[in-house]
């Protein structure tokens, strides 16, 4: 059985952790789910490391997630006819669609969409913000600019365009073969990199059903307009804080973290924050106070992931840097206010059916029995338990759902523990036994204790959780 916390833990897999020793010992060290960044590897290599984590899942029994990051709409200059150029603060640089190499006074931006939406005075930010330009003019395939911060650029550097809203879709056609190859692997989740409205989510949807979960990866401005619906359009959010903190003022991205984590939560919908968590452990057996401090921060905010990226990707010290987040996680989880200040956030949720006032009653009533072990949650679209852990009660969510996909989805979800039942649905009697199984073999519960149950009735319909009811462990 894997480590619990209530908080879970995304890492990233890449050279530093690709084996099936680096991965068998991130799964012991605390990993929920591993993200496979398509921005980097062939398929081949992703398909390898897929295999590897489904064999750690089988042999730890545990459901890990497995999330494709797709690297959307990643704009990037061209080359350059020396391999990089100086850009002075106050000179003119152009930017085109000349197919020629760049040199001191332009180089070719490949992507018409951008010239379509600059307008005179918009930024351009280059090489995650440390060249920044103003647009002087705006014609229909090119930019004359103005270096208002200079330094050295290369090629192929990346480019961020703070206040347009671009008419591109987060799907490009590297994105959608990569889509549908990670969709054949059976990937649980899959991030949408560059989301603008909740169009581009809802149009992903109409390609990935319920074949994954869609997590949208908020990291431009302009979501903040659309945040409400972008998060109902999604399964789940993550705060990409790497380029959130280059397309806005990077003092302004705390607070739209919490922002938008205090959002995802009145909505039930779970919440990812993301990068540079554990930044300095790339290179280094120890973070920083303030690195230990902004994850801690993160899991007192309630939010249901912390992600790792380049720490367990490319770092030094993979498994350690998961330890050290397990850890704070733990401290954390363990302060008496941890459930007090996280509870007296609740009061935003929406309470507007009858699967909201089910579980609101299910959280009143292990706040007022003694002796609660843990509640068992039984669900088939995994929504009865998504519902509860909206909640976020002091005891441990049982998540008992007849399929491998969705236990691995939930594995994400704050305080959730998965089970898989296939013929769980079939009667009351068979939901105390399971229920009572399960506890029993998770260590959840001692004889004597009540379990309190959340179902839906008629069983295995989906979006009906209507069912209360209080068994005792034995
Ligand atoms: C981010 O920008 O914070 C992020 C998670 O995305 P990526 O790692 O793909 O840059």
């Amino acid at each position: 059985m894997p480590i619990s916390t209530r908080t879970n833990i995304l890492a990233t897999l890449g050279p530093a952790s690709d084996s099936v020793e680096k991965i068998t010992a991130l799964v012991d060290a605390g990993v929920d789910g591993f993200r496979l960044n398509f921005s980097h590897g062939t398929h081949e290599s992703h398909q390898r490391i897929y295999d590897i984590i489904r064999q750690v899942s089988k042999a730890k029994n545990a459901h890990i997630a497995v999330v494709a990051d797709l690297q959307g709409p990643k704009l990037r200059i061209g080359l350059f006819k020396d391999e990089k150029v100086t850009l002075k603060k106050g000179q003119t640089f152009c930017l085109d669609m000349k197919k020629e190499l760049g040199d001191e006074t332009r180089v070719t931006l490949p992507h018409k969409e951008i010239f379509e939406a600059l307008k005179v005075g918009d930024k351009l930010l280059v090489n995650d913000g440390n060249i920044v330009l103003k647009v002087t003019e705006a014609h229909k395939t090119s930019a004359v600019t103005k270096v208002e911060i200079g330094g050295v650029v290369s090629g192929h550097k990346g480019v961020n365009l703070p206040n347009s809203a671009l008419k591109i879709s987060p799907l490009t056609a590297k994105d959608l073969d990569d889509l549908d190859f990670a969709l054949k692997l059976g990937v649980d989740c899959v991030c949408l990199s560059f989301v603008q409205r909740a169009s581009d989510v809802l149009a992903a949807r109409k390609i990935i059903g319920n074949k994954a979960w869609i997590i949208s990866k908020l990291e431009k401005p302009q979501v903040m307009d659309e945040l409400d619906e972008i998060i109902e359009a999604s399964d789940m959010v993550m705060v990409a804080r790497g380029d959130l903190g280059v397309e806005c003022p990077i003092v302004t991205v705390p607070v739209l973290q919490k922002h938008i984590v205090s959002r995802c939560r009145a909505c039930g919908k779970p919440v990812i924050v993301a990068t540079q968590m554990l930044e300095s452990m790339i290179a280094a057996p120890m973070p920083t106070r303030a690195e230990v401090s902004d994850v801690a921060n993160a899991v007192y905010d309630g939010c249901d992931v912390v992600m790792l990226s380049g720490e367990t990707a490319m770092g030094a010290y993979p498994v350690e840097t998961v330890q050290t987040m397990r850890g704070v996680i733990e401290q954390v989880e363990a302060d008496p206010k941890y459930y007090a200040n996280i509870q007296s956030k609740n009061q935003g949720i929406y309470c507007y059916n009858e699967a909201h006032a089910i579980t609101h009653a299910a959280g009143e009533v292990v706040k007022t029995l003694s002796s609660i072990a843990c509640i068992a949650t039984f669900s088939v679209s995994g929504l009865t338990t998504l519902v509860m852990a909206q909640e976020r009660p002091a005891y441990p969510i049982m998540a008992i759902i007849p399929t491998e996909k969705i236990a691995c989805q939930l594995n994400l979800v704050w305080g959730v523990r998965t089970f898989i039942d296939k013929k769980v649905f079939e009667s009351f009697d068979n939901i105390e036994k399971v229920s009572r199984g399960f506890a029993r073999v998770s260590g959840l519960a001692n004889n004597g204790e009540f379990i309190v149950v959340t179902a839906g009735y008629p069983f295995g319909k989906v979006g009906s959780t209507n069912v209360l009811h209080i068994i005792k462990a034995g």
